[in-house]
């Protein structure tokens, strides 16, 4: 550290050290490309920028883990300007409301009306729409009409596979989903309350790392 220049130096701030559930006064914290490269006393950071703290409590942006933008009835735009001022910077969607009902047309738009807003908005591609079989879906989205999207960089995986008959079954279009996301090296959320036992192990073993219901 100290090497390079940084962008800003913020110097004696009030900080909220949230993994150990504390206020920590006096710390300086080093920004550079928006992220927090370091933080603690007396630091010897270079820096373009060289600040004193404002009053108040620093700290990160907030990142919503999972999320339906669409079920708020906003836009990606409106629901920016509604998050951010309470310090999310960050949220992971899964666009499942909207792609049940407008397929891959809906998941384009949720991407491009997304892109350019101060909202980082990463994605997690819609994995069972329908949710099952026996759903009215006014779409269906295949792992042939996925594979494309796992190119893209906003996309970080499988979301919330919630079809768990069709994982324990070996439905063959469901295996794919599941090969394609680990293939290109992103996660996949679970979504299987009270399942137990050797089911819950073959549902763990495709690759599943989370669950809807605890996150
Ligand atoms: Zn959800």
């Amino acid at each position: 550290m100290g090497r390079s220049l940084c962008d800003v130096l913020v110097k004696k701030a009030t900080i909220a050290d949230i993994a150990n559930g504390r206020i920590v006064h006096d710390v300086d914290i080093a920004v550079d490309s928006g992220y927090i490269v370091d933080i603690g006393r007396h630091l010897k950071a270079r820096a373009l920028h060289v600040r004193q703290a404002r009053e108040g409590i620093y700290v990160p942006g907030f990142i919503d883990s999972h999320v339906h933008i669409e079920s708020s009835f906003l836009s990606p735009a409106g629901f920016s300007d509604l998050v951010l001022p309470f310090g999310t910077t960050t949220a992971v969607v899964d666009p499942h409301e909207i792609a049940n009902v407008a397929g891959q047309t809906g998941l384009d738009y949720m991407l491009k009306a997304s892109a350019e807003i101060p909202l980082d908005v990463r994605f997690m591609l819609p994995s069972c729409v329908p949710a099952s079989p026996f759903e009215s879906s006014g779409a269906t989205l295949s792992a042939k009409d996925l594979e494309p999207y796992f190119q893209n960089d906003r996309i970080l995986g499988l979301a919330e596979v919630m079809d768990v008959p069709a994982v324990l079954s070996g439905n063959e279009d469901m295996l794919k989903k599941l090969a394609l996301a680990r293939l290109s090296g992103k996660v996949v959320d679970g979504h299987a309350p009270l399942l137990f036992g050797s089911e819950l192990a073959a549902y763990a073993a495709v690759g599943v790392r989370s669950d809807h219901e605890g996150s």
